[in-house]
């Protein structure tokens, strides 16, 4: 073999940390902290701090593959440990403290997290649970005090711990493929799977993401995470923005409308990342408010399907570009994005709106395809209907400490439990997750079409479809909605908005209306749980 003769660098997560103190010392990381202040400070300061709690880690023992848990929210303390854990050679373990006590218990003990790192409002929590976990031996808590709760015993103060630190590091050479990150699926059934991100999947994952078509990082953009550190990296953002020189602004637990609409306005954001739910909170406040973001031009919408009121909303009122994606905690997080195409970019805008509704083409790095029930690959029509399995440098290959053969096909390919379509430009067509399929007389329909479609009339703030048992058709829709604040509307005029958008045999057999719907902790919708609550339920076109 000829071997190519450039440098066998290691793509390793220090390498963003030390390009970012090197080459955009002077750009800023500005948070909103759990005391309702706004820190601000520039990289080369993240740099030395970074230094100093990576002194005070490896003082207190923390070897190499140890993991560091986290239970926080986003602001410059998080994004410390993401990066001085993950440089000393440890694993920042991120926990979504949204989860139930029973998963947060599993998922510390399961990961034999050693530290754990979390904000004032969940000392609470962690008092609560601290006896249910077996391997954490400090709790330090991410303030410059204790929580005044009387028994703050032993627990320890992060500005304590990193004061009197050096601010340099002699930073190990890492290997790329060494563990950096895990991060816990929700895990609707069962329990939470831990995926274990590598040095070079997190970088490689990031540099993709950042490409032109994508997110497009600049130096020059100031870029608003709402999605959490705590969940799935935040998207790659806190990488991505350090390797660009980009200013970072981290909203801390404040994601309301005003809280938002402050940090988007005093900090010129150019581009915000979230999933829609808080989206359409934003929407909600801005248009109640006749307020504006107007440095805002671009936002990446995911996590669950976007509704194209969203979409068009935000261009038409707002000017804000929006770019649909999908993606798992098992693709670190991001597989698709959408960017028109050139000939598409100049469509009449309700076209380019279906377009952009769409879940966007695979990044460079993500293979796709569709199977179906036999394992047959199906064609890229936008038609033909099957099991999404995905491939690639940034994809799970094995879950942490738990096989799951299910989840991987014999040739390679991860099954994510989704069913879509792929049409002839490469766009991902999410109709569902597995288990929520709907089968109406042999045929499959769409839910995520149904809620998109109930979601477009004006007086609907949210909507989620589940099938109900029918004896003549097996199963038939039915989409459980939640009207917007102060609104009024009759299911059936709800029920008319389908005429003519999908085909008549998808028009689902009732309306139900719903003072609020079941979400799990990433804040997806739990059909589960709504499936459940509907369980015996007998539909009126059912006459069996
Ligand atoms: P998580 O690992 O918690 O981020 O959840 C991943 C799952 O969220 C995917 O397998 C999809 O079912 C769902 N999801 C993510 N993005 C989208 C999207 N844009 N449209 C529809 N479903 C999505």
């Amino acid at each position: 073999m000829l071997y190519g003769q450039m440098m066998q660098d290691q793509l390793t997560i220090t390498k963003i940390l030390q390009h970012a103190n090197r080459f955009h010392a002077g750009s800023q990381i500005v948070s909103k902290t759990s005391d309702d202040k706004i820190h601000r400070f520039r990289y080369d300061q993240f740099y030395r701090r970074v230094c100093q709690l990576a002194n005070a880690l490896v003082k207190a023992g923390v070897q190499s593959g140890d993991r560091i848990g986290t239970l926080a929210w986003n602001d410059h303390r998080h994004m410390e440990i993401y990066y001085a854990a993950s440089c000393i050679g440890a694993v920042c373990h991120t926990i979504n403290p949204r989860l139930f006590d029973d998963q947060l218990t599993f998922i510390a003990n399961d990961a034999e997290d050693k530290f754990l790192f979390f904000d004032p409002q969940f000392y609470g929590k962690v008092s609560e649970l601290k006896d249910t976990f077996e391997s954490i031996e400090r709790y330090i808590v991410l303030s410059d005090a204790k929580p005044e709760a009387a028994d703050a015993q032993g627990v320890e103060v992060y500005e304590d711990l990193i004061a009197n630190e050096a601010e340099s590091f002699n930073w190990p050479e890492l290997d790329e493929k060494q563990a950096s990150a895990l991060c816990y699926t929700s895990g609707t059934t069962g329990n939470p799977k831990g995926v274990l991100f590598s040095h070079r999947s997190t970088l490689i994952h990031a540099l993709s993401v950042s490409g032109g078509d994508w997110l497009c990082v600049r130096q020059k953009d100031s870029i608003l995470p709402v999605v959490p550190m705590f969940h799935a990296n935040a998207w790659g953002i806190p990488y991505a923005a350090l390797m660009n020189g980009a200013k970072l602004v981290l909203p801390g637990y404040a994601l309301d409308g005003p809280n938002l609409h402050t940090m988007l306005n005093e900090e010129q954001v150019t581009l915000m990342a979230g999933v829609p739910t808080v989206w359409l909170g934003l929407l909600e406040y801005l248009n109640r408010n006749n307020l504006t973001i107007d440095s805002v031009d671009r936002m990446m919408v995911g996590g669950s399907a976007a509704p194209m009121a969203i979409i068009r909303e935000f261009e038409e009122k707002y000017d804000v570009r929006v770019m649909h994606g999908w993606g798992m905690t098992e693709l670190s997080p991001v597989g698709t994005l959408g960017a028109l195409k050139s000939h598409q970019a100049n469509l009449p805008p309700e076209d380019r709106y279906q377009i952009q509704a769409l879940q966007g083409r695979p990044l460079f790095g993500v293979d796709l395809r569709i199977v179906d029930e036999d394992g047959n690959i199906q064609p890229h029509d936008g038609k033909a209907i099957g099991a999404l399995q995905v491939k690639g440098p940034w994809v799970v290959g094995s879950y942490y400490k738990d096989a799951s053969p299910d989840s991987f096909t014999e040739d390679g390919w991860f099954e994510t439990g989704d069913v879509a379509a792929i049409d002839p430009e490469g766009y991902l067509i999410i109709t569902d997750r597995t288990k929520d399929v709907i089968k109406s007389g042999g045929e499959w329909i769409s839910s995520i079409e149904l809620e998109n479609v109930a979601v477009g009339h004006p007086a609907v703030a949210e909507a989620a479809c589940i099938s109900i048992k029918h004896s003549k058709w097996g199963e038939r829709p039915v989409v459980c909605v939640v009207l917007k604040e102060g609104a009024d509307a009759d299911p059936e005029d709800i029920k008319a908005v389908y005429e003519g958008q999908v085909a008549k045999w998808c028009i689902p057999d009732e309306i139900i209306l719903v003072d609020e719907l079941p979400h799990t902790a990433t804040g997806k919708l739990s059909k589960l749980e709504l499936r459940r609550k509907f369980e015996g339920y007998s539909l009126k076109t059912d006459e069996a």
